[in-house]
């Protein structure tokens, strides 16, 4: 007889690397027997993989909790696990606040997953066994509240964890055109506004040649899009002492029809040797996400950003000059502490002068257990949102001109999906990493991973409209 399948479903906030540590989590469910489902309510399984770089997301999960307490008390057998950077950062706070939470553990204990998967089963198990001993209290309110009181497994993971034993080769990719490789995890600098380096750890670059042959299997497989991923990528170090310059060299080295993207970057460790390979690239996609957090070099210092204003705008003038037409994104954060309106306007200045495609803008939050809590000189709240409406006003008319002027140019790129607003457009994403929208040259045709090439037509705010004249 098939015995049933047990079912799993990861909720992912975050950046790249949570998608990529999901990921790497799916396949090791899919190898204990376990498959994937799209709805909550059929999984016996609920993973958060959880982001507490910013304020939202984490507020995002604890409503999610409160969501998926509901669906316990339907199905008690349900385990359910909280791991990622607020798990690494809230450990205890969390069973605190949520005692159903079943399992929770940090980004580098992920590899313990089966063993801690084991635990919870067993005492969900025993659990079980409460419950159907339990006598009825005669009315469904005063049983819930009953049931409520036996707690979840409880099951923590190693939050001292190094990271040695993930299952990096069992990622289930989402896409079957698309995928990330980790290069490296972790992060050495402490900008002192992120709680990264207090959740992910020190920096641990995966072995050089593991990560060309898990890119030549990929290319090989007929993906056409490999991220490289890591919190500070250009500090990628392997053990023949090989940089992130000599990786993206031998990579762009393998034969196929693929392009490269990476993220993220530092300005302090980008080197002029990636920039010329990136220059004489075949696969590198002409896109650098640089984030450059402040225009002003004395709130730079007080960030820790180890990188002068003056550094950063040399940088950038290597790259432009080096690379003809290549797409610049970047982040920003106003109303950091001690912030002036002077050092504001040094941060307006550099979007003025770099004049970036696009750029991910922030209001400064503080985040309990970061260095930058001690630096006196809070910028009222009031003060910090408008300066991000400034910021976010003088981008768009930025992206906006910059949008406009591609009108007529001709780019290569990927279809991604269907346009969000209708069935009958295209999403591609050019190698240069804008998203255009282009009709479909056959409807009733999937053209979802295809290479397209593009001409655009006219630009919007946020994107570009095309015609597609090659598929
Ligand atoms: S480089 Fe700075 S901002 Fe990026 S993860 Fe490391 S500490 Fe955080």
């Amino acid at each position: 007889m098939n015995e049933k399948k047990l079912k799993f479903h990861i909720i992912t906030f975050g950046c790249q690397m949570n998608v990529a540590d999901s990921e790497m989590m799916s396949g090791a469910l899919m190898k204990l027997g376990y498959e994937k489902t799209d709805l909550k309510k059929n999984a016996d399984l609920v993973l958060i993989n959880t982001c507490a770089v910013r304020t939202k997301p984490e507020a995002k999960v604890y409503s999610h909790l409160g969501e998926l307490m509901k669906l316990k008390d339907t199905n008690p057998s349900l385990i359910i696990g909280i791991c990622g950077c607020v798990a690494q950062k809230e450990r205890e706070n969390i069973l605190k606040r949520f005692p159903y939470v079943d399992l929770v553990f940090g980004p580098q204990s992920i590899g313990e997953l089966p063993g801690l998967l084991a635990l919870a089963s067993k005492a969900v198990a025993k659990k079980l066994i409460m419950l159907s001993q339990m006598k009825p209290q005669g009315n469904e309110k005063a049983d819930l509240k009953m049931k409520r009181k036996l707690k979840g497994a409880r099951i923590y993971g190693d939050f001292e964890s190094a990271g040695d034993n993930l299952p990096e080769k069992d990622v289930a990719r989402e896409s079957d055109f698309k995928a990330y490789i980790t290069i490296m995890r972790g992060c050495n600098n402490f900008c002192s506004y992120c709680i990264v380096p207090y959740t992910r750890g020190r920096e641990k670059s995966r072995p050089f040649d593991v990560i060309i042959s898990e890119a030549e299997e990929l290319v090989r497989s007929g993906y056409k899009e490999i991220t490289l991923l890591g919190q500070n990528v250009n500090s990628y170090k392997g053990a023949g002492g090989e940089t992130f310059a000599d990786l993206l060299e031998r990579i762009d080295a393998i034969e196929g029809k693929f392009f490269v993207r990476f993220m993220t970057s530092h300005p302090k460790d980008l080197s002029d040797r990636l920039i010329d390979v990136m220059a004489h690239a075949r696969h590198i996609a002409p896109h650098v996400h640089l984030p450059f957090q402040s225009g002003s070099t004395r709130i730079l210092e007080l960030m820790n950003r180890k990188y002068s204003r003056q550094h950063y705008i040399g940088l950038i003038d290597k790259i432009k000059s080096k690379i003809p037409g290549v797409t610049l994104t970047t982040d920003v954060i106003a109303g950091f502490a001690q912030e002036t309106e002077e050092d504001f306007n040094d941060t307006v200045s550099l979007l003025n002068l770099v004049r970036f495609d696009s750029a991910f803008l922030f209001f400064y939050s503080e985040r309990e257990g970061t260095a930058a809590m001690a630096i006196e000189g809070a910028v009222p709240l009031k003060t910090r949102l408008e300066r991000l409406e400034r910021l976010v006003k003088l981008q768009m008319d930025i992206t906006f001109d910059i949008n406009r002027s591609m009108t007529g140019e001709i780019h290569e790129g990927i279809v991604e999906s269907l346009a969000p607003k209708s069935k009958k457009e295209l999403s591609i994403r050019t190698y240069d990493n804008h998203v255009v929208i282009a009709e479909s040259p056959v409807p009733s045709e999937n053209f979802t991973g295809r290479f397209v090439r593009v001409k655009i037509t006219e630009g919007f705010n946020f994107v570009l409209k095309g015609e597609i004249i090659e598929y």
